[in-house]
């Protein structure tokens, strides 16, 4: 970490500090900030192991100022500090906060580089400078060049840069599935758990059984386990969903490494390593190495490249409250229901469980993107704004009109039905199109479309299903949007 490697060990004090704000500002799965504290006093204490002098200021400390802000001046006064090193935050309401205190505090704030990333702010923006369009795709065979990932000389290993087109099985009921490493928590965590019991009481998710890893070495084994059980199958499987597996082949490591608990590159090149060995096929090493050096590095440039303006955009002028039911799971929607009861408790969705069922719920309904992007900030133990936001009203809501993707993830129960077992054991049928019992994504396929069609219609992706639609007869039109309302004013 870049504030750490620029401290000097025999004279500078680390601060760390477990603040209010930072717990509540929305309110976070008690998994997530459970897992959080925990991982920091761990790592306080192997860095006073290390001899470095840490300044620890506990959640429940008498003089807790409540604000990391309020810690730094607090800490400056009390170690009489003459500068204050800080590594660049991951979210602009901190990053502003920082700024503000710079031009107060009585020493200087030196801002250094997060270099955990590949790509930092300023090589993003020079990247996007002058491009007419930006797709990811782009900027992750940039990236495989740079990085030299999966490379043949100047070519991609298996000579395409990109197997997704592979990676799009449904899965069995017959498959094995190992899951994520799961720790037992010792006495820091068990301290923790009974504080976060106390203390957030009203916020969202199951506590307990809390079994993530909360150090490094803990994290390491949990990749080295999906490395050997589900890294081989990750790729067949990414877009694949079941009731009763949460996890399938996912790897479960981007709170780890969001945190700072694993390095993306290194467990890159563990990946790589993997395929160079022959131990995992290449549309799974590939398709998993695209996700941390092309996806997160990419939504991470283009947030701070748009921020502070892009917490706002609101594409189709979405106004609806998120349902109830997304902090209940109490719906009868049963691919809804599954992914929220699993959210709850797990703190946890796969990546196509967030785009494809809750995101994709939303937008058909058309729901407020601010209230969605906050539902996923909170309830997800990987979430933090910088790599949340943009996957959330870019990817999943197309609130920033395309941006991020070239068409909306927009999907009628068909494609939930071809990707998981929810179906088989919902109230509605997936098969039938209309009226009281038709699968709801259905009918809101049709009526969100319908709805948006001056701002979509002229996306060529989307021409044929315009055709479709225009083919249908106005009485079947004017029924699939009845139904939609119907629905809406039931639910919402
Ligand atoms: C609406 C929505 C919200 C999301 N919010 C977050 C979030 O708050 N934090 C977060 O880390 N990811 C977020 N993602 C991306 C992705 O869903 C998660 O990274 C992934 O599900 C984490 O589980 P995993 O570690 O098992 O990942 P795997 O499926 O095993 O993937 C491997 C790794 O690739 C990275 N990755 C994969 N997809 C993405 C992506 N689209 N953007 C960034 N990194 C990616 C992660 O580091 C992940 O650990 C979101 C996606 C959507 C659609
Ligand atoms: S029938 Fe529709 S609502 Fe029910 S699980 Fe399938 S996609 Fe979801």
């Amino acid at each position: 970490m870049s504030s750490l490697s620029a401290a000097d060990r025999d004279q500078d004090v680390v601060l760390m500090a477990e603040v209010l704000e930072e717990a509540t500002y929305v309110p976070h799965h008690k998994k997530k900030i459970t897992f959080l504290f925990s991982a920091m006093r761990h790592f306080a204490q192997e860095l006073r192991e290390a001899r470095w002098a840490v300044d620890y200021v506990k959640l429940d400390d008498a003089k807790n100022s409540g604000s990391l802000i309020g810690e730094i001046e607090l800490a400056v006064k009390n170690h009489g500090c003459d500068r204050v090193l800080v590594t660049e935050p991951g979210e602009w309401r901190l990053s502003k906060s920082l700024e503000e205190l710079t031009n107060r505090l009585s020493v200087p704030l030196t801002l250094l580089v997060d270099d955990r990333f590949l790509c930092s702010r300023s090589e993003f923006a020079d990247w996007a400078d002058g491009r007419k369009q930006l797709r990811m795709e782009y900027f992750y065979r940039d990236m495989r060049r740079k990085t030299g990932l999966l490379m043949d000389g100047d070519k991609p290993e298996g000579g395409k840069w990109n197997f997704d087109a592979e990676n799009r099985n449904p899965a069995g009921n017959d498959l094995d599935f190992a899951g994520p490493k799961r720790f037992e928590p010792d006495a820091i965590t068990t301290d923790i758990l009974a504080l976060v019991s106390d203390r957030f009481t009203d916020h969202f998710g199951t506590l307990e059984p809390f079994w993530f890893a909360v150090t490094r070495r803990d994290a390491e084994a949990a990749l080295q386990q999906f490395i050997e059980s589900g890294l081989p199958s990750f790729g067949d499987y990414q877009d694949a969903m079941l009731s009763d597996e949460s996890f399938l082949f996912h790897a479960v490591i981007a709170l780890y490494i969001n945190a700072g608990l694993l390095d993306p590159l290194t467990v890159c090149r563990r990946i790589e390593e993997e395929f160079r060995k022959g131990r995992v096929p290449l549309n799974s090493a590939e398709g998993f190495i695209r996700q941390i050096i092309g996806w997160r590095e990419y939504v991470r440039g283009i947030y701070w490249l748009k921020m502070p303006d892009y917490v706002n955009q609101n594409f189709f002028g979405n106004s609806r409250q998120l349902p109830a039911f997304y902090w209940s799971g109490k719906t009868d929607m049963a691919c809804l229901r599954a992914c929220i009861e699993q959210t709850r408790d797990e703190a946890y969705a796969h990546h196509i469980q967030r785009l494809m069922v809750t995101g994709n719920f939303a937008m058909l309904a058309g729901v407020d993107p601010k209230a969605v992007h906050k539902w996923y900030l909170a309830v997800y133990s990987d979430a933090y704004e910088w790599v949340e936001l943009p996957n959330t009203l870019g990817m999943s809501q197309f609130a920033d009109g395309g941006l991020l993707g070239s068409k909306p993830y927009a999907a009628s129960g068909n494609y939930i039905n071809k990707m998981s077992d929810y179906c088989s054991s919902c109230r509605y049928k997936v098969k039938e199109k209309q009226g009281s019992i038709a699968c709801p994504f259905n009918y809101l396929y049709w009526d969100f479309l319908a709805r948006n069609r001056e701002r979509l219609g002229n996306n060529p992706r989307l021409a044929p299903v315009y055709r479709t639609w225009d083919r249908m007869s106005e009485d079947r039109k004017k029924s699939l949007q009845e139904d939609a309302a119907r629905f809406l004013i039931s639910q919402v």
